[in-house]
């Protein structure tokens, strides 16, 4: 079935897709959007309530019948729906990403990091740093509607006392510990704690979606967008390539059903096509229109430049850390040994010892809110790659192989061993066997970053080189790593390119 010929088309709606539906519809451009995942508000928010942790429901995860989380209990559903939270599996790393509108804000943990500057330049050489200072972090910033907790809300509630001791623990191994700003509200999370609203990141939901208190991206970019009355958003509906055409691009789509089966099949004709699909998403998309759509003009290095922003997970039995106190606290429970029973799922803190030239890093410290104390303290680690990784497409499957090997995270666990050597050392502990064999996760990837990166796949601004009116702004144009959480980079990324996107490519429209 063929549609009618649309002007701008957004295929992916997470901070790429987000930036760009708002920035061309405030230019007054018509844009329309497809995603693959579900609008979660549709019809009153039918799909909803999303799943906590501990009692997931088949609405958790994408088209398989079991969670798919790293490390909590398995639950099993009796049909597969088309949930949150995907995770796509490749030989040595499984990849998570959000599903629906609003694409990974809604699973992730909100935390909103700034990079170092000297890393951003080494990553993004050629863009103008002081420029994304001054300019395109703060907007980024300001239009997620980025909070800090306060100090007094951090020291004094009990569902802070994992990150109490997380920090406490890492200054007296000797690392530098910093407070991360998040998109969750924290007014709202006391009021939460105070019994007075629904509770979200106090109930234990965060990777399957969180009802309450998240300004993720439906809150954010998407709805600004929606009230200029030009976006049209169509969830289920997963692109599988694209071609060009006299007048643009005709994009090819299979529109599914709850359960994942393609119900229609439809081609629609757009004139300037947008990619926002996620790293993996997006050169998947690249990678198959090749094939498929015989585009033969992309530059040789799409596909290349993956990684996995350097994660691994890891974590510390704390059984035999019988005093592992906070400092300049009081009350009795924080005395007693554990990260705690109560756990908000919304990390604020982590240890940055990013200035450590041989072990360079930064650690989230993680919430692990199993409901009871399990004497665990979790860790999500972020590293350097500097071996990044390949994606490329095996048509056999339509689909693609994420070449990721030992020599491309063997330093990642290398510095994770480090960590939680120096850690015991000082705190007492062990590595956690609890969550992973061995105690280490280099498997799990919850940070894809590159595959058709900036200033090589495309040019300065997300212009795919070879082709014209083809653009990227997300996940896919950062190559392999940023340091840090990578949201708040990839929306300033994306804000920087669509600035002059819409100043120069559309003036004669
Ligand atoms: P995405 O947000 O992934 O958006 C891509 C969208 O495109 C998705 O909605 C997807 O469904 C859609 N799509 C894909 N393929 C197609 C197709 N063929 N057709 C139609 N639609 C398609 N980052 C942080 O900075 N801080 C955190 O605290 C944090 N925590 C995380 C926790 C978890 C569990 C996970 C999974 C990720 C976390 N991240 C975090 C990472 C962050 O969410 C991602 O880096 C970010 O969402 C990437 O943005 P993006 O625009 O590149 O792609």
């Amino acid at each position: 079935k063929t549609n009618e010929y649309i002007e701008n088309l957004v295929i992916g709606s997470g901070y790429g897709g987000a930036v760009a539906a708002l920035r061309l519809t405030q230019a007054g451009k018509k844009v329309v959007m497809l995603e693959m995942g579900l609008d979660w508000e549709k019809e009153g928010g039918k799909y909803k309530p999303f799943s906590n942790l501990i009692t997931p429901k088949n609405n958790s995860t994408w088209l398989r019948k079991s969670t798919q989380a790293p490390m909590m209990n398995i639950s099993r559903f009796n049909k597969k729906f088309t949930g949150v939270l995907d995770r796509m599996d490749f030989e040595n790393v499984k990849v998570y990403a959000g599903r629906g509108v609003g694409g990974g804000s809604l699973v992730n943990g909100g935390m909103a990091v700034q990079p170092k500057k000297q890393y951003f330049k080494e990553i993004f050489p050629d863009l103008d740093v002081e420029e994304f200072w001054k300019t395109y972090f703060p907007l980024a910033q300001k239009e997620l509607d980025v909070n800090q907790i306060s100090d007094k809300y951090y020291n004094d509630t009990p569902y802070y006392k994992f990150a109490r001791v997380g920090e406490s623990e890492a200054r007296k191994a000797g690392f530098k510990t910093i407070r991360v700003p998040n998109v969750y509200s924290f007014d709202y999370m006391k009021k939460e704690e105070a019994g007075k609203v629904p509770k979200s990141a106090l109930a234990k939901e965060v990777i399957y979606g969180n009802n309450h208190g998240k300004q993720s991206l439906e809150k954010t970019y998407l709805k600004k967008a929606l009230t200029t009355g030009l976006l049209s958003i169509h969830d289920l509906h997963q692109v599988d390539y694209f071609q060009q055409t006299e007048k643009g691009y005709a994009v090819y789509v299979n529109v599914l059903n709850t359960e994942g089966e393609v119900v229609e099949k439809k081609t629609i004709n757009c004139k300037k096509l947008f990619l926002n699909a996620g790293s993996l998403g997006t050169t998947k998309l690249l990678l198959a229109s090749k094939f498929k759509g015989k585009m033969n003009n992309f530059d040789p290095s799409l596909g290349e430049y993956w990684g996995n922003n350097g994660n691994v997970m890891t974590g510390r039995n704390m059984v035999n850390t019988l005093f592992n106190r906070v400092e300049n606290e009081a009350t009795d429970s924080n005395f007693r040994p554990g990260t705690g029973v109560k756990q908000s799922t919304i990390p604020v803190s982590g240890i940055d010892n990013w200035e450590d030239e041989k072990h360079s890093f930064f650690a989230e410290i993680s919430p692990l809110p199993m409901g009871m104390e399990v004497y665990t303290a979790l860790y999500l680690i972020i590293n350097k790659v500097p071996t990044p990784g390949s994606i490329s497409y095996n048509p056999k499957i339509n689909d693609i192989i994420v070449n990721w090997e030992k020599k491309n995270y063997k330093h990642t666990v290398k510095n994770a061993k480090y960590f939680i050597k120096k850690m015991n050392k000082a705190n007492g502990g062990t590595p956690s066997g609890l969550l992973w064999k061995g105690g280490y996760g280099p498997d799990i990837c919850y940070h894809p970053l590159g595959g058709a990166v900036l200033g090589k796949t495309t040019d300065l601004y997300g212009r795919v080189k070879g082709y014209e009116n083809l653009y990227i702004t997300d996940g896919a144009l950062v190559p392999a790593s940023i340091g840090v959480n990578p949201f708040l980079t990839i929306t300033a990324v994306a804000e920087y390119c669509m600035d002059e996107i819409i100043k120069s490519d559309y003036q004669q429209c």
